[in-house]
């Protein structure tokens, strides 16, 4: 098998997920179609890389060796085919992915996965060619601290194919678990069970939300607290999964009205500077 990886969406997370691959020796092609986005992970890329050498991790030639590594594409059409890994992280919309991973598939690849958050594997497989190919590689940001790797199983997943993506978690360096093809997977289904009970805990005057958090912090050893993990992911990000949740599982995962007040107000966390706590430079005021 080569080693050739490919990534599609160069945003938050298909940026991480390329500059992983690119480290632990995978050559990179990352595609996007936006030229500004592919600049600035151009940019950004270089950023991260220079880092790693000021950190004392890299030296200067291996971090010049994993930056030649990885090159961005203006499109699919552009990448060879049969690479060993395609991996899509474009936005988290059904009909965008199909699009994207039906046009992946065309080329072959031994391993096949999306890194959606909450979307079934079961339903992108649905018409893909060589369905038993695909899977969830589910990855967390930012991806190059973050251990954890979700590979999510669909109903045609082959059982060659969740070994191969367990070997390719343990080569980015990443700790795997497996999970079955159920809406949330493990992580959302716990995390924003967490999330949504603190949203209406605050509702509920029960204690302000950087208490909440200690409480947590403090109390579980929790790293962080649900409200501020939730303003850290963005509350769009937690009402869309927080509604996919509902139409699965019911009204235990019905919206706290808070939480659909604070994003119609534009309230979404750190990246519009308000959330449950106030954001400036990216740092909790
Ligand atoms: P993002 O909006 O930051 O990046 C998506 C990128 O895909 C954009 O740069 C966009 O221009 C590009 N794109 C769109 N269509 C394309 C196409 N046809 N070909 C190539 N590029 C295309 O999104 P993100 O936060 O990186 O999320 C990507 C996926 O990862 C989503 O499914 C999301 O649910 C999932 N995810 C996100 C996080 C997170 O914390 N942000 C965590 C885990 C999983």
């Amino acid at each position: 098998m080569n080693d050739r990886f490919v990534v599609v969406g160069a945003g938050t997370m298909g940026l991480g997920i390329a500059y992983v691959a690119a480290g632990a020796g995978h050559a990179v092609e990352l595609v996007e179609v936006d030229p500004g986005r592919a600049a600035d992970a151009s940019a950004k890329l270089t950023s991260l890389w220079e880092r790693t050498v000021q950190r004392g991790k890299l030296d200067a030639d291996e971090a010049a060796a994993c930056r030649d590594r990885l090159v961005l594409r203006a499109a699919l059409s552009e990448v060879a085919a049969e690479p060993a890994v395609v991996v899509e992280a474009v936005p988290e919309r059904p009909e965008l992915k199909r699009a994207v991973l039906a046009e992946a598939a065309a080329l072959r690849p031994a391993l096949l996965g999306s890194n959606t958050s909450s979307i079934s594997i079961g339903d992108l497989a649905a018409g893909l060619d060589r369905p038993e190919r695909f899977l969830g590689l589910h990855f967390f940001n930012p991806v190059w601290a973050m251990a954890l790797l979700e590979v999510v199983v669909g109903p045609a997943t082959a059982p060659e194919t969740t070994d191969a993506a367990v070997a390719l978690a343990r080569r980015l360096g990443k700790d795997p678990v497996v999970v079955r093809d159920l809406p949330g997977f493990a992580t959302s289904r716990l995390g924003v069970t967490l999330g949504l009970e603190a949203i209406r805990m605050v509702a509920d005057g029960v204690a302000a939300p950087a208490d909440i958090d200690k409480a947590m912090v403090l109390g579980y050893k929790h790293p962080v607290g649900p409200l501020e993990l939730t303003d850290l992911v963005g509350l769009d990000v937690r009402l869309d999964i927080a509604r996919t949740l509902q139409a699965a599982y019911g009204d235990r995962f019905a919206p706290p009205p808070l939480l659909v007040e604070m994003v119609a107000q534009g309230r979404l966390g750190k990246k519009s500077g308000q959330g449950f706590y106030r954001w400036e430079g990216g740092v909790k005021q």
